[in-house]
């Protein structure tokens, strides 16, 4: 730390993404990304748009706010685009956060919303899973805060229906309540179609999952006009440019092809219903996952000596350190190929540990 750093950021611990390695060719499970390259034309569209890099990007995102509406059946002030998001995750806590309002999270979740609860100075409340790792609604009940629910949750992929969720937004209709959904097209509820009905819903979406544009940083908060607006005063007050031209032309290209999103999706749901089965006959506890990774652990393997491991055979996946959850391991589904290596090198080690 130098000796100019503020000290509002001292105690500040910054969130940890998952490992990038460089050192060699890993079958990499470790950040939920698709292993499939986006469609043509989200491609095509990205390539059409460097020509043109001279230029600001569209504040305003006008070109992709009307291929939005057109897919979602939405207006186009119930949207703001973001830089992935993350961004839209801060944008929310500078908007509906500070020292006096607070937020709540389900304690174990993704690990960026306490992150954002310190660096906004937002008092935040855990809210502890039941021992089966699942949501319950009425934890949530009349909590006086801004409510912040990944649905599916990460790194559980246990999900809410619409309807759990509805229960919780009914019962904070002065708090606003942010369902982010980034593993939705997996297989969740989306809450999309609740937005013209409850004016304190907000639900967050990326295109970094199921849509293949994890590096191109796209993501999307919709909501009713009004919060949609605060949000806005906040992304023109932090930077108005946040999404850049051609991630903009490939988010419509991606929304172009629908077919294509949906068979990524298919094969993933596909391939997470083959590794569940054989991690389970390997002796694994595996969750009932709703997205795109599996949340596992072994009856007698360490959850960490795996990750190690697996690592040094060249699979990649996430382990998370926190005591609570140590056991496990999250793995994001892949091709057949990569599970059928995963599954491989898995038998392998158990084969060593005899
Ligand atoms: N929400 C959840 C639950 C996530 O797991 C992730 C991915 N790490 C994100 C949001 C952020 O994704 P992105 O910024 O790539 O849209």
């Amino acid at each position: 730390m130098s000796r100019f750093f503020s000290p509002k950021n001292s105690a500040l611990v910054p969130y940890v993404p998952g490992e990038q390695p460089r050192d060699q060719k890993y079958v990499k499970l470790n950040t939920n990304e698709s292993p499939f390259p986006p469609s043509p034309k989200a491609v095509a569209a990205a390539a059409e748009a460097a020509e043109k890099l001279q230029l600001y990007s569209d504040p305003e995102c006008t070109l992709l706010r009307e291929k939005f509406t057109e897919v979602f059946g939405l207006r186009g002030d119930q949207v703001l685009f973001t830089n992935g998001s993350d961004e839209a995750l801060y944008f929310l806590f500078l908007a509906f956060c500070d020292e006096n309002r607070g937020v709540a999270f389900p304690e174990v979740s993704y690990g960026f919303y306490p992150v954002y609860a310190d660096l906004t100075h937002t008092p935040a409340l855990a809210v502890p899973l039941k021992a089966d790792f699942s949501i319950d609604p009425a934890d949530y009940a009349g909590l006086g805060r801004m409510i912040l629910i990944a649905n599916p949750n990460a790194p559980t992929g246990l999900a809410l229906t619409r309807a759990q969720i509805e229960d919780i937004l009914r019962s904070n209709p002065d708090s606003v309540v942010a369902v982010d959904e980034a593993y939705v097209d997996f297989g969740g509820e989306s809450c999309l179609p609740l937005i013209d009905r409850y004016e304190n819903l907000i639900v967050i979406q990326t295109f970094s999952k199921s849509r293949s544009l994890a590096g191109a940083r796209l993501g999307f908060a919709a909501g009713n006009a009004a919060v949609i607006a605060d949000l806005n005063t906040v992304k023109y007050s932090v930077n108005p440019y946040n999404v850049n031209s051609m991630t903009m032309a490939a988010g419509i290209g991606a929304l172009s092809d629908p077919e294509y999103t949906r068979e990524c999706c298919r094969i993933i749901a596909e391939n997470r219903a083959w590794v569940t089965g054989q991690l389970r006959a390997l002796g694994f506890s595996v969750l009932d996952s709703s997205a795109n990774f599996v949340f596992a652990k072994h009856e007698s393997l360490d959850g960490e000596a795996l990750y190690l491991e697996l690592k040094r055979r060249g699979v990649l996946i996430r382990h998370f350190s926190r005591e609570d959850i140590r056991d496990y391991n999250r793995i994001t589904v892949g091709t057949r190929e990569q599970m059928e290596i995963l599954i491989r090198k898995i038998r392998e080690i158990m084969e060593e540990e005899k």
